[in-house]
C-alpha cells in the first residue's frame, strides 16, 4: 500500500528497531531512564532550549504546555484551524479551565498581528486574562516566514504574552527555511514537536523550554497519566530519528514537489504544495470515486491532503501520478 493519508503512518526502519532493542532502560518516573534522558538532552540542545520532556503524543505535549503557561481563568490565542484549538478535544478548556480565543490564520499560516491585537483582553474583571499565544509551524505544511516570526516575538514581548509553538513538524519548517531548527524553536517560551510524524518513530513527542517550565510540566504529565516508566524503549527511536532522519526530510519535500508537478500536468485538478503536503481540489467528480479508484491501485488517501513521507520512494510517487492519470482517463 502507498499510504498518503498522513506522515504519522511511517514505520521504524530495521536500524531503528535494532537501536530500540538495545536501548538502556530505567524508570523514567524516577528520572532514571538513560535513553529518555539522552533523548531529552538531545532535543533540548537541538532546539536551543535548557530542558526537555518526553511525552506520549503531540496532543499531550500541547496540553501540558498550555496548562503550564496558564492558570484557571486565563485564555490562549490560537488559529481557528490550529491543532491546539480544533483538534485536541478542547483539552485546555476541559482540563485546565483555560479559554481558547481562536482567530483565522492568514494565507501564509500566520496569525495577523492586528487581528491578535484586537482580541487581547483589557485588564478588567469582565474578561479572561489573555496569557498565551500559540503558533503552528509548519501550518498545513506551510513554513512560517522568518521575518514574521521575529515580528511575532517582538509583539508578544511588548504585550506581555507567553508563547508556545506547536512544532509537530518543526523540522520540516527548518529544512524548508534552510535554517537550524533552533533559530525557529528557541525564541518561543515552549515548543512541542512530534517524533511520530514523518520520522519513523512509533510514538512520542517532546516539549522543550527552560528548566523551571519543564519541572512544572513534569507534574502535569504525571497528573495526565503520562509518566511512562521504561519509556526508553520508545525514546530510543526518538534518539535514532533525531540523529538520522531529519536531513532526509528534504527528499520528502522534493517528492511532494514532483507529485504536485505531475498532478498539475493532468490539467484536472487545482494543486498546491507545501513542504511534504500536496493539496488537491477536484474540478469535477467526487472524492469518494477518486478514493475508490486509487484504492484499487494500492493507494490510500483520506481527503484533499496528500502527505509524502519517508516510507515512500520516488517510484511510489510515479505510481500515484499514473493512478491519477488513469482515473481521469
Ligand atoms: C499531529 C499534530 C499534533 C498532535 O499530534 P498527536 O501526536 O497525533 O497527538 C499537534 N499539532 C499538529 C499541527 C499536528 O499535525
Amino acid at each position: 500500500m502507498i499510504d498518503l493519508r498522513s506522515d504519522t503512518v511511517t514505520l521504524p526502519t530495521p536500524e531503528m528497531r535494532d537501536f530500540m532493542f538495545k536501548a538502556e532502560l530505567g524508570d523514567d518516573v524516577y528520572g532514571e531512564d538513560p535513553s529518555v534522558n539522552q533523548l531529552q538532552d538531545l532535543a533540548a540542545q537541538m532546539t536551543g532550549h535548557q530542558a526537555a520532556l518526553y511525552v506520549a503524543s503531540g496532543t499531550q505535549g500541547n496540553l501540558i504546555s498550555i496548562l503550564t503557561h496558564c492558570q484557571r481563568g486565563d485564555e490562549y490565542i490560537a488559529g481557528q484551524q490550529a491543532h491546539t484549538y480544533r483538534f485536541e478535544g478542547g483539552g485546555a478548556a476541559v482540563l485546565g479551565s483555560v479559554q481558547p480565543q481562536p482567530i483565522p490564520f492568514n494565507e501564509r499560516g500566520e496569525l495577523d498581528l492586528n487581528d491578535v491585537r484586537a482580541v487581547i483582553k483589557p485588564d478588567d474583571h469582565h474578561f479572561a486574562r489573555t496569557r498565551l499565544i500559540c503558533l503552528e509551524n509548519t501550518q498545513a505544511g506551510r513554513a512560517l516566514d522568518l521575518a514574521y516570526l521575529s515580528e511575532f516575538h517582538e509583539f508578544a514581548q511588548e504585550n506581555g504574552l507567553a508563547t508556545h509553538l506547536d512544532g509537530a513538524r518543526v523540522f520540516n519548517a527548518a529544512i524548508a527555511s534552510k535554517v537550524d531548527v533552533s533559530q525557529i524553536a528557541k525564541p518561543f517560551g515552549s515548543i512541542s514537536l512530534c517524533l511520530s510524524k514523518g520520522l519513523g518513530c512509533p510514538v512520542g513527542s517532546i516539549i522543550c523550554a527552560d528548566k523551571a517550565f519543564i519541572d512544572e510540566a513534569r507534574k502535569w504529565r504525571k497528573m495526565l497519566g503520562g509518566g511512562m516508566r521504561q519509556a526508553g524503549m520508545m525514546a530510543a527511536a526518538g534518539i535514532f530519528a533525531l540523529n538520522n532522519h531529519i536531513e532526509r526530510l528534504a527528499s520528502d519535500h522534493e517528492n511532494a514537489e514532483v507529485l504536485a508537478r505531475e498532478l498539475n500536468e493532468l490539467g484536472q485538478l487545482t494543486v498546491t504544495q507545501t513542504t511534504n503536503m500536496v493539496f488537491i481540489s477536484l474540478e469535477s467528480g467526487t472524492f469518494d470515486d477518486l478514493r475508490v479508484h486509487l484504492l484499487d491501485h494500492g493507494i490510500m488517501i483520506s481527503d484533499d491532503r496528500l502527505v509524502v513521507h519517508m516510507d515512500l520512494e520516488r517510484d511510489d510517487i510515479v505510481k500515484v501520478a499514473a493512478a491519477f492519470r488513469s482515473y481521469f482517463e
